[in-house]
């Protein structure tokens, strides 16, 4: 088996056309076959165009990241040559880098500001996993790679496991499967784990960061069970109500700008307007997700 070839493959590029089949197919279960699951033509075309869009501007932005994590590659403490076992071990520590990274964006509002667009829809269909951010080569997190290439694995190698689970993560967005094998909702990231990360219901908040591993969650303390008589409420805590692309990608970025340009508040206060987690505010007026569950907990 050729495995540089492997690596060497543009699995995002390679899945397009899966993607749309399995998006075609959701469509028809759900509208002829009574499946479980929601169709919105609306929101799926601003998902997929949002996700097209994502591939050309991220795919443009990707340099950055890239050069750096090549630049990184002459401090590598070993050379680790290329085996299926090496492939395996670095895949399961990018996914424990994608849990960081994802836990990060979600609470820090710098990084809110890209990731906010993959949950600014209310519902979760395969369409919706394409609704990514565009600037994730900005949110600094990319650089969580580098001690990857450190410890001695060829970026190409990491930057093959990255796209790999995010090929993954796109087929965990469906409310048409209820539940997998209990060993697989056990170990892996599953549609049921990741509807409720996409659910603003106060217990599922900041819960079940996972890319393809579950584990880090269980690990972390971060994991939250489907409840059955909880239904996931999808979307954001403060609904955008918009269909407009350019909306959902840049309203946050638009927000922090706002918020940091008011002259009545301290540098340190513009600072935390930049960094603390999403929903923070000088004189307490706005809710973070913490006093959304303190709340909840108290009732
Ligand atoms: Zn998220
Ligand atoms: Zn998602």
């Amino acid at each position: 088996m050729n495995l540089d070839k492997i690596i060497n493959a543009d699995v995002t590029l390679v899945a397009i056309p899966f993607f749309f089949l399995a998006i075609l197919i959701e469509i028809i279960v759900v509208k002829f076959f009574n499946a479980n699951g929601s169709v919105d033509a609306k929101d799926n075309s601003v998902s997929i165009f949002m996700g097209l869009m994502s591939v050309v501007v991220n795919g443009l932005a990707a340099f950055i990241t890239i050069n750096v994590l090549f630049w990184c590659e002459q401090y590598q403490l070993f050379n680790i040559p290329l085996t299926i076992g090496a492939i395996v071990i670095c895949f399961i520590l990018d996914d424990l880098r994608y849990y960081t990274h994802h836990r990060i964006v979600h609470r820090v509002r710098w990084g809110w500001a890209m990731h906010v667009t993959h949950h600014s829809s209310n519902r979760i269909s395969l369409a919706i996993a394409l609704r990514q951010g565009w600037t994730k080569h900005f949110t600094g997190t990319m650089y969580l790679k580098i001690p990857l290439i450190l410890i001695g694995f060829d970026p190409v190698l990491v930057i093959f496991c990255g796209a790999l689970n995010a090929v993954y993560q796109f087929f965990i967005h469906t409310e048409t499967i209820k539940k997998l094998p209990n060993w697989f909702e056990a170990i892996f990231n599953t549609p049921s784990h990741h509807r409720v990360h996409h659910g603003k219901n106060p217990q599922y908040l900041d819960k079940n960061y996972a890319g393809t591993l579950i584990i880090w969650d269980k690990l972390f303390n971060t994991f939250a069970e489907e409840n059955k008589n909880e239904f996931p409420d999808y979307g954001l805590v403060k609904d955008l109500e918009t269909f407009n692309p350019i909306r959902i990608a840049f309203h946050e970025y638009w927000n922090i700008f706002k918020d940091m340009v008011r002259g009545d508040i301290s540098l340190k206060q513009k600072f935390f307007y930049l960094f603390a987690p999403p929903g923070w505010s000088h004189d307490g007026s706005r809710k973070m997700s913490t006093d959304i569950k303190r709340e909840f907990s108290s009732k």
